[in-house]
């Protein structure tokens, strides 16, 4: 899947980001703590290699713990980013924040073990206990 030049940006506009590579990874993470950053039941992320991800003007603030650090918008609130110590070099964009976010189809759903009880799933996608790459060591190389 491409998503060469797809372009996204924060509420508030100050910050713009545009992705120049392939996508290598896309799908929905159930975790407790994406649902808390981004106060949604589930999120949708775009994983993109960290030199693929550019940005116009401002960055993102970090929000760091647990070698998670978690990128926002200091102005309007949005969250925008994912990046972890444990998948160098890669970094994750919440498809909500691309500017056409229909280009991005979900590969699966991780993390299905902390999902809401009330939400249920009635796609056809593979479902992961924890993170893909805990189940598959290859997810990154594709
Ligand atoms: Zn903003
Ligand atoms: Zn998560």
């Amino acid at each position: 899947m491409s998503n060469s030049n797809a372009t996204g940006r924060c509420l508030c506009g100050r910050i713009r980001y545009r992705v120049t590579g392939k996508t290598i990874w896309s799908g929905y993470c159930h975790c407790e703590s994406c649902r808390r950053f981004s106060g949604a039941a589930v999120t949708s992320w775009l994983g993109v290699a960290e030199d693929d991800l550019e940005f116009d003007g401002e960055k993102p603030s970090i929000y760091e713990i647990d070698g998670v650090r978690r990128g926002f918008c200091p102005h309007c609130g949005s969250s925008l980013t994912y990046a972890a110590d444990r998948f160098p070099h890669y970094v994750q964009l919440h498809v909500g924040t691309l500017d056409e976010p229909d280009r991005v189809r979900p590969e699966d759903h991780v993390h299905c073990e902390e999902k809401v009880a009330w939400l249920e799933i009635s796609d056809d996608l593979p479902r992961h206990e924890g993170s893909a790459a805990d189940d598959n060591n290859d997810w990154m190389k594709s």
